[in-house]
């Protein structure tokens, strides 16, 4: 099997540059999409708690976020819901950094006292005083964006090879000789690293250093709760990081903010994650929980920086970096891929990624650093 261009990892990184990469390329370049398990979506990006947040991973992530807003509102993929960033009384230095922190961003986001903030959430218990306000962050339709990528790259004519998980890689010649766990040898130009939480294996595969993206868990449970959450309730998260909660379909989605390190692996949630997540949330409103419909985890890799690493890798001819999504890999999905594939193919910017600083991602970052290790 021969290809210009192997994506390693059909997730929503994977599946979204594989069809930026088949629109920019044109027909004559063919993308191959290489997933270990049967169902593309499996890990992580099946597993979000599917929200576009402004602020969520700090001012380096802002512009990406802002960039993949009006692709993702075209697209019909976003629902308005507003979030409450809130806080204690006595939190105000707290409340003043974070909008300092964001100030000159973009970001739409304003402070609110108590009376403004109690009606937005049913039940607030006492002591909550202060929150913060964005009134643009909405629900992502996450399973929609990635079926829309996914048909995007095959009508871009990408193959996708599903249940084929990539064991062996080396040089050969000017391109790759990647080897499937079953034995089936892929000849590939370019190899784009897109395994979320098997990013840093790949690489290690590769020859290439590892920069160190380190996957965290993160926990969600669905709970059914009296009163049932409102289904106009704001996605509502702690200043201080330690939950967040949003209605889903009547239920509540919480979590209690978890990031707790793991080996690359099908994660599975913890109950004291879920035990611990209850209980912080029985501190902030006045509901019963009456049962845990479901729980679930996922993996979310971040670099040593917390910044994503998209790029050529600065040693390893060939490889090209598409990994560390980290927890807004879904939100800036569009901009990212467009960006990545703009990259890859030496394409000059455009309209969605002119305003984008690739420096705050490039591989190279890591060139002579402590942080980097082979694995
Ligand atoms: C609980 C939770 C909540 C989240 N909430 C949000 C949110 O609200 N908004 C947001 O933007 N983001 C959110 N995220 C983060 C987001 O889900 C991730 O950033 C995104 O899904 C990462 O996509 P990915 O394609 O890199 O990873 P994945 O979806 O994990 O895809 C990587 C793929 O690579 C494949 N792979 C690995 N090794 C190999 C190999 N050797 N050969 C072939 N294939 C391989 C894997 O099987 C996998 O399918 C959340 C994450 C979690 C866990």
């Amino acid at each position: 099997m021969t290809c210009d261009i192997a994506v390693i990892g059909a997730g929503m990184a994977g599946a979204s540059i594989a069809a930026e990469l088949a629109s920019l390329a044109g027909p004559g370049t063919g993308v191959l999409l290489i997933e270990a398990e049967r169902q593309p979506g499996y890990h992580t990006t099946g597993r979000s708690a599917a929200f576009w947040e402004e602020c969520y991973g700090g001012p380096p992530i802002v512009p990406l976020t802002l960039a993949s807003g009006p692709y993702l509102r075209d697209g019909g993929f976003l629902t308005t819901r507003g979030a409450l960033y809130v806080a204690r009384a006595g939190a105000e230095a707290e409340v003043s950094a974070f909008v300092d922190r964001f100030a000159g961003t973009g970001v739409q986001i304003e402070v609110l006292d108590r009376a403004r903030l109690a009606p937005m959430i049913p039940g607030l218990r006492s002591g909550w005083d202060l929150a913060i306000h964005e009134p643009a962050c909405a629900d992502i339709d996450v399973a929609g964006l990635h079926a829309h990528y996914l048909a995007l790259a095959r009508d871009g004519g990408v193959a996708l090879r599903a249940a084929s998980r990539i064991a062996a890689m080396e040089r050969d010649g000017e391109g790759w000789r990647l080897v499937t766990e079953d034995g089936t040898v892929i000849n590939a130009g370019v190899v784009v690293n897109a395994a979320g939480a098997w990013a840093d294996s790949i690489a290690a595969l590769a020859g290439a250093h590892a920069f160190g993206i380190q996957p965290l868990r993160r926990t969600v449970a669905q709970l059914r709760t009296d009163p049932p959450a409102p289904a106009t309730l704001p996605l509502v998260l702690d200043l201080a990081g330690r939950f967040y909660f949003k209605p889903e379909s009547g239920r509540l989605w919480l979590s209690p903010h978890d990031e707790t390190p793991s080996d690359p692996c099908d994660a599975a949630a913890e109950e004291l994650d879920v035990a611990l997540a209850i209980d912080r949330l029985e501190h902030v409103v006045d509901w019963q929980v009456q049962a845990v419909e479901r729980r679930w985890a996922g993996l979310r890799s971040f670099a040593p920086d917390r910044r994503p690493v998209y790029g050529w890798d600065p040693r390893v001819p060939g490889f090209f970096w598409f990994a560390g999504q980290g927890g807004f890999g879904i939100q800036t999905a569009p901009a990212a891929a467009r960006l990545g594939a703009q990259l890859l193919l030496g394409h000059g910017r455009d309209t969605m990624t002119e305003t984008l600083d690739h420096a705050l991602y490039a591989p190279d970052r890591f060139a002579d650093t402590a942080t980097t290790k082979r694995v």
